[in-house]
């Protein structure tokens, strides 16, 4: 089943969930397309698929790219979960790179964290896809036979690393009472 990752277009800050790679001196990088380093203050998402895609229907997409990344038509912008995925990650359904275990974060290089969104940010049922986005804080697991260097993410971004997953859905989960503000596109 392909995720829902932005129907409505709101206007505010969301908390989701979300994947990094921690690259060399300790900078977070976009995971999965591009490696992307992460500013810790603010991140303008953009599109990657205006950037190396194809030519054929570049002008219809540039033409619906006039506000930037994200658009309802595309796939770009930041990403972030609503819900930890935990139960797919169990039943081996790892279909896409969001479904890899967030218990087993840390491991390869991936880190697991909660990011903040704002500026557009197009709202679904399991996640959302933001303009601006910045790490708030990250869950590494204790053990692991290769560990990532946590020292250096922390004095970069001065966010809080957490050793457990259940502290950080307490302390820094989505707040599900949080209510966008329809924009005007
Ligand atoms: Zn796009």
């Amino acid at each position: 089943m392909r995720k829902d990752f932005g129907r409505d277009l709101v206007v505010g800050g969301f908390r989701g969930y979300r994947w990094w790679r921690v690259g060399r001196a300790g900078w977070l990088e976009s995971p999965f397309f591009g490696r992307n380093r992460w500013d810790p203050s603010s991140n303008l998402a953009e599109c990657f698929i205006l950037k190396h895609g194809r030519m054929w229907f570049y002008s219809r997409l540039r033409a619906e790219h006039q506000t930037g990344a994200p658009v309802l038509s595309c796939d770009c912008g930041f990403y972030g979960l609503n819900e930890l995925p935990i139960e797919a990650a169990r039943e081996q359904q790892r279909l896409s790179p969001w479904e890899v275990d967030p218990r087993d974060s840390g491991f390869g290089g991936l880190v697991l964290g909660v990011a903040e969104a704002w500026g557009r940010v197009l709202l679904g049922t399991d996640g959302w896809r933001g303009q601006f986005c910045k790490p708030l804080a990250l869950f590494v697991r204790p053990k692991t036979s290769k560990p990532v260097d946590t020292g250096s993410v922390q004095k970069r971004y001065g966010i809080p690393i957490l050793r457990d997953l259940d502290a950080l859905v307490s302390e820094w989960g989505p707040d599900r009472q949080l209510e966008g503000i329809p924009a005007t596109a």
